[in-house]
């Protein structure tokens, strides 16, 4: 049972005041420091009163304006579509690399986490060629490796990037890795799932076969859709070509064209809640001003881990503003379980970590949330450790001190 107030540290409820309760906010619903499901606009939820109907004209005109803004937020109009597929991120993903990827092409993925290691696996399952070219999970992606595997292996048909590797939290440099999958002839399809509408990506610029987004990331709409940003020319190509019937992109594409409406039963909520994310998008200045609020949350957020003695797994040059990887104390009272549910008690949800090797937790700094609520989780993060009787400056992590020695 949550205390008292707990539900209170996300600022739609302070602006009600702690005594007012609000009618749209469920009780002790905590603050999401997770980088989807995440923390969402009351407006946000509250679009998801409505049931649509998904033959109706409201609803197709919902969605083209959805996707048209989607494309607008990469800058692709006139040469990309935008296709929404119904499911989690990693739907999109498994969609874009089935139709977008021939059967006998092959993809190289240069790989530096979690994600990039999904993206191997969907390959895998899908029965596409792969080849890995492998990083440290503390390295961004280095595009000379990358031009390198590309000469030396003329086979290649495509480039996978994850742009921020969310596993970990680190950035990958999209535009010069895209500079070197063009110069080489080859095709890029970038899994931007934890950076679009924040971080820059821009079509202009940037040749791309595919940009994969989703509904419940930076853009703070809620989980349930993702989407393709493809150009027009290869979505019109890939009949035939998918493995899947309900993850074919270009049947989804084509129909969409032809008919306005999604095949199969679309998220009527999500996009209608999504639609609502996009006016607060614009609202709040579009991807530059939201990417400064997520900077100003990461490094408030870090530089609190810090003054408490913990230590971030990635140097600040690469961290991306999305979710930042903390070293667990080597103190042997330490324990994740514990000091999860007790700083969720205040109100806060952390997120495990997801290295094999290091034993780490993360927190993001993604979603409807600002300093107040990161000063607050970083207070809550304290009351938890001191409880558990944890001093992280006390004895230093071993694996911390082990990547410094390594550095
Ligand atoms: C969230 C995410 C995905 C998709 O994960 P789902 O659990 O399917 O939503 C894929 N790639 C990256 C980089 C992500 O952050």
């Amino acid at each position: 049972m949550p205390p008292r107030g707990a539900c209170c540290a996300r600022r739609s409820c302070r602006e009600t005041g702690v005594n007012a309760p609000d009618p749209d906010h469920a009780p002790h619903a905590p603050v999401l420091l997770t980088p989807g499901p995440l923390t969402t606009a009351v407006s946000v939820r509250a679009a998801m009163q409505a049931d649509l109907g998904s033959w109706d004209d409201t609803f197709r005109t919902l969605t083209a304006d959805v996707c048209a803004t989607l494309v607008d937020v990469v800058h692709g109009a006139g040469t990309y579509a935008c296709v929404p597929m119904q499911g989690s991120g990693s739907f999109a993903v498994e969609a874009a690399l089935g139709t977008l990827v021939p059967r006998e092409g092959r993809m190289l993925v240069p790989s530096n986490g979690a994600y990039c290691e999904r993206m191997l696996q969907t390959l895998e399952v899908l029965g596409r060629s792969a080849t890995r070219l492998a990083f440290d999970e503390r390295e961004p992606i280095d595009p000379d490796r990358v031009d390198a595997a590309l000469l030396a292996d003329p086979s290649i048909t495509h480039v996978g990037l994850v742009h921020c590797e969310t596993g970990t939290g680190i950035l990958n440099p999209l535009d010069a890795v895209a500079e070197v999958v063009a110069r080489r002839g080859r095709r890029l399809i970038v899994d931007a799932m934890s950076t679009f509408g924040a971080l820059p990506i821009d079509l202009r610029g940037l040749p791309a076969e595919a940009i994969v987004g989703a509904s419940g990331k930076c853009l703070e709409g809620v989980p349930g859709m993702g989407f393709v940003i493809a150009p027009e020319t290869s979505l019109a190509c890939a009949r035939g070509r998918s493995h899947s019937l309900a993850l074919d992109l270009h049947d989804q594409w084509r129909h969409l064209r032809a008919t306005g409406r999604w095949r199969y039963t679309p998220p009527t909520h999500v996009v209608a809640a999504l639609d609502e994310a996009l006016r607060l998008w614009r609202a709040e200045g579009g991807r530059a001003a939201r990417l400064a609020r997520y900077r100003r949350n990461c490094t408030t957020l870090v530089a609190g881990l810090r003054r408490l003695g913990f230590e971030t797994l990635l140097a600040d040059e690469v961290q991306a503003p999305i979710i930042v990887t903390v070293h667990a104390p080597a103190d042997r009272r330490w324990r994740f379980d514990a000091f999860y549910r007790r700083v969720r008690d205040r109100g806060f949800v952390l997120y495990p970590g997801k290295l094999t090797r290091l034993d780490t937790f993360r927190v993001g700094c993604i979603g409807a949330i600002g300093l107040p609520e990161i000063e607050a989780a970083v207070d809550a993060i304290a009351g938890a450790l001191h409880e558990m009787g944890v001093d992280p400056t006390s004895d230093r992590s071993r694996s911390a001190h082990a990547f410094q020695a390594a550095r």
